[in-house]
């Protein structure tokens, strides 16, 4: 096995679990730097699948093709939040370089380990996360503090985009909505009066250096990001220096190799909360493809090969605009949007995952307004709504 420390270097293969979107972006990177990629995905039609030169179609715990991945690959990562920790470990254990490796994973996979871990560091990372109180038993719910209420519950394990999460109002709702979820741990969460939301993107490479982009602002529609703007319009400095040590705390106190986001609550009052950690590439860091010297997926291609890390610095202003199924399906009929007006707006950089079926709320790919200014860049992307007739 090679020293721990060397580098692999170009014309070796890169593994990724999982053969999403982010995994197709992912492997466009590697390939851009001279990887090859080897994909694991149950999936025949997966977007990542398409693209890289290998794709070994099992699920992520087929011990068979996880030594298939170890014999082709001696670095692997991940971008499937709800990979199996074990699959990892298996990996690792086979002599893989994992990164990055299941401990950090499993936190940010499970909420109630999160607010664990968040509610730990507080101190140290000087933001903490909102009130909330672990229900894993009927007998907790009789023990939920009152000002907890209204709160939102949120399963424990694979919610994403607002999925499974239920607000209540009080202890029948609460018993009714954790009946819903079928009586599985659950962490309930008091709601709070959000003035905006953030995130923050930080790397961390193998010689334990740290790196942090800009923080982006995010707005959420039905739950599913709708559009990232950076910088963050607002965010104050003093605010954005905050969150910043915050989430380079959290990369380190996780022992994380590679890329990780973490979301952020400003709170009306001032206050941040820490909402939640990907252990991942993130849809809100898509900005940096077109924004910053060095992409988040390239970024992550650097922390696992052993390289050194990239210059996080923000080039232009940005706006990202994601673009879901709905798109192909205004007026009932399915057809391609618009893009050729859209792209009438020279700053406008479209990007599709190659995903065949539009389906309402599935995330297509995104457009990145890149500018010179931040009202240059909300007026392009106000077009392209107009033009691609979102509705959200
Ligand atoms: P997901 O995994 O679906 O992204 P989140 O916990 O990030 O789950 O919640 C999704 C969205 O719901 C957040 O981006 C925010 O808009 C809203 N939300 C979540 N928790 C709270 C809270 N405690 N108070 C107010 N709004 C919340
Ligand atoms: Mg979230």
């Amino acid at each position: 096995m090679a020293d721990r420390l060397d580098p692999v270097l170009p014309g070796s293969y890169l593994g990724i679990l999982g053969g999403g979107q982010l995994g197709r972006m992912f492997t466009h990177a590697a390939q851009a730097m001279g990887y090859k990629v080897c994909v694991l995905d149950p999936d025949a039609n997966s977007p990542a699948g398409a693209v890289a030169e290998k794709h070994i179609q099992a699920d992520y715990v087929d011990h068979q093709a996880l030594k298939e991945m170890a014999a082709c690959c001696s670095s692997v990562s991940t971008e499937f939040e709800n990979v199996p920790a074990q699959a990892l470990d298996e990996l690792e254990a086979l002599g893989v370089y994992v990164a990055p490796r299941s401990g950090g994973v499993s936190v940010a996979q499970n909420r109630v380990a999160e607010k664990k871990f968040l509610a730990t560091w507080k101190a140290e990372a000087g933001i903490g996360p909102a009130p909330h109180f672990v229900i894993e038993h009927a007998t907790d719910i009789d023990h939920v503090a009152a000002d907890l209420y209204p709160g939102i519950l949120k399963i424990a394990r694979m919610g994403y985009d607002g999925k499974g999460q239920i607000t209540v109002s009080n202890k029948e709702q609460l018993t009714a909505a954790w009946q819903e979820f079928g009586q599985v741990p659950c962490v309930l969460e008091k709601r709070m009066e959000l003035d905006f939301e953030v995130s923050a993107l930080v790397v961390r490479g193998h010689d334990d250096e740290v790196l942090a982009y800009p923080v982006a602002q995010n707005i959420h529609k039905n739950g599913i990001l709708h559009t990232t703007t950076v910088p963050a319009p607002s965010l104050k400095a003093d605010q954005e220096v905050k969150i910043i040590e915050a989430a380079k705390a959290i990369i380190r106190r996780l022992d994380y190799v590679g890329v990780l986001c973490v979301e952020f609550f400003v709170l009306k009052s001032g206050e941040i909360v820490a909402n939640e950690i990907a252990p991942r590439p993130h849809n809100s860091g898509h900005y940096t493809q077109n924004a910053c010297v060095t992409s988040q997926f390239e970024q992550q291609v650097r922390a696992m090969a052993r390289l050194p890390l990239g210059s996080t610095k923000l080039i232009q202003s940005t706006v990202m605009l994601n673009i879901l199924g709905d798109e192909w399906l205004v007026d009932g009929d399915r057809s391609e949007p618009k893009w050729h007006i859209v792209l009438k707006n020279h700053s406008a950089k479209l990007h599709l995952y190659g995903k065949a079926e539009p389906r309402q709320a599935r995330k297509m790919g995104h457009i990145n307004f890149v500018g010179n200014n931040p009202s240059e860049v909300d007026v392009a992307c106000a077009e392209a709504i107009k033009v691609l007739r979102i509705q959200r």
